[in-house]
């Protein structure tokens, strides 16, 4: 009896710094979880809105937006859609929201551009409605800044571990007409590496 009086403060200590210990090992992992970066490439860190809850370091879902906010969109491209440029309905401003030149693993890391610049860009039309304002979406996946950092940062360029980004191995570009709400999930699928 004595003996079992004698374990219960030690059991209590034990017990409560094992609550404390869980306690900040929760808190960590929260804050983990907090300070998650997404792979945006650079050139849309004022354009992509990421949304719902299931995106990580290595795929990140969203919408995209004018720097002004707006996302009313004309979309221009070629290249079957390897170059794709939004125009915004509201402030007119033209950017760029892939370019497989420039952007992703081949074009980014490697240099590659498979595009022919001279080939026209064309706006792009509802086909139900023939109206040419839409809300953007885009998929971007990634091998994650661990396997950038092992892979491309070599010491031969001027790559930094901030560049993992833009160095994305798919973008999905999705539409839907602000008109009509015609929707095609799968308007452009690119895979960059
Ligand atoms: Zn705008
Ligand atoms: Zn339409």
């Amino acid at each position: 009896m004595a003996l079992i009086i004698g374990l219960v403060p030690i059991l209590l200590v034990l017990g409560i710094s094992g609550a404390v210990v869980y306690l900040l090992v929760a808190r960590e992992a929260r804050r983990k979880e907090l300070v998650i970066e997404l792979p945006i490439p650079t050139h849309l860190k004022d354009h992509f809105v990421p949304l719902g809850d299931k995106n990580t370091g290595r795929q990140v879902s969203g919408a995209i937006r004018c720097s002004c906010g707006c996302g009313d969109l004309a979309v221009w491209s070629s290249n079957e859609r390897r170059l794709v440029i939004p125009v915004c309905g509201q402030c007119e401003k033209i950017f760029l929201l892939f370019d497989a030149g420039r952007h992703g693993w081949n074009g980014f890391v490697c240099g590659e551009d498979p595009l022919v610049r001279s080939e026209p860009v064309e706006e792009f039309c509802c086909p139900k409605c023939g109206q040419s304002s839409f809300g953007i979406g885009a998929v971007i996946t990634s091998q994650g800044k661990e396997d950038f950092c092992r892979q491309a940062l070599t010491g031969e360029d001027d790559l930094t571990p901030e560049d993992w980004v833009n160095a994305f191995d798919y973008i999905g570009i999705s539409l839907r007409c602000r008109n009509c709400g015609w929707t095609d999930r799968r308007w452009s699928r690119q895979e960059t590496l």
